[in-house]
């Protein structure tokens, strides 16, 4: 399988000069699903990520359409990917084990703070009814809206806003993941919460750790599970949080 990927540029250049663009294209698509499937076997399968649901949805988004043209051969690499504005693209095993630890279901409506690139909202796209995503930097929110609308993610809707505030019109959500680190889980988005939903959530300044809050009738339980590295939640200055 190694040496099929090392070939793959290679391979695409073997298409005789003047064969139709979308047979190009085709062949590129085609190496990176052999790239993307060698991704959720050696990296997130081989870690512990158990859910089908989130298996299947690694296994099919496209995450090379949700980086930036010059990054997409390193789209199904181990690492997080600039995206533009000082924002970046989380870890492939980062995205899957979020959604997992959401526990999100084929019948649940999931809210995401920081739409970034819109990969993670597809993720949850996958898995979820429907997914409303909110982005503070309305250039990644427009770029995010268009690949999503190409790809077809109907039940996907983003918004320009400040994640702090929640989108209190759809709530309550059964799922919430939060993909920039505040300093304190922000009230508005447990408030928004449903009985028995999960939110996922990487909380601190300095050092991270990946939070769980889960909400039921008694009350509010918080367990804190891995270290971990995300841009911080900012606040537009005077906005309230
Ligand atoms: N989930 C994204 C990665 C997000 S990076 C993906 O799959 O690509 C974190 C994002 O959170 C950045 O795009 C950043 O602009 C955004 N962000 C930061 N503070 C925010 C806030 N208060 N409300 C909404 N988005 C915010």
């Amino acid at each position: 399988a190694c040496l099929l990927i090392l070939c793959l540029p290679a391979c695409s250049s073997q298409i005789p000069e003047g064969a139709p663009k979308s047979a190009i294209d085709q062949s590129d698509e085609e190496g990176f699903k052999r790239q993307r499937l060698r991704m959720v076997e050696q990296q997130i399968k081989a870690r512990g990520i158990e859910s089908e649901a989130v298996l299947q949805a690694m296994s099919k988004v496209p995450r090379h359409r949700f980086v930036p043209a010059p990054q997409a051969s390193f789209a199904y690499e181990d690492h997080p990917l600039p995206i533009g504005h000082g924002q970046t693209i989380s870890q492939p095993l980062i995205v899957a084990y979020m959604t997992e630890a959401a526990e999100i279901t084929a019948n649940d409506k999931v809210l995401e703070i920081g739409t970034g690139s819109g990969y993670q909202a597809a993720i949850l796209g996958e898995v979820a009814k429907v997914v409303y995503t909110i982005e503070i930097i309305p250039e990644l929110a427009a770029s995010a809206t268009q690949i999503l609308s190409e790809l077809g993610y109907k039940n996907v809707h983003v918004k320009t806003g400040d994640g702090y505030l929640g989108w209190p019109e759809h709530a309550p959500f059964d799922g919430i993941v939060v993909t920039a680190a505040p300093d304190q889980i922000p009230q508005a988005l447990v408030d928004q919460l449903a009985i028995d939903g999960k939110m996922v959530i990487p909380v601190g300044t300095t050092s991270q750790q990946m939070v769980i809050v889960t909400k039921t009738r008694e009350g509010v339980v918080q367990r804190k599970t891995i270290p971990v590295r995300f841009v911080p939640m900012v606040s537009k200055p005077g906005a309230s949080k």
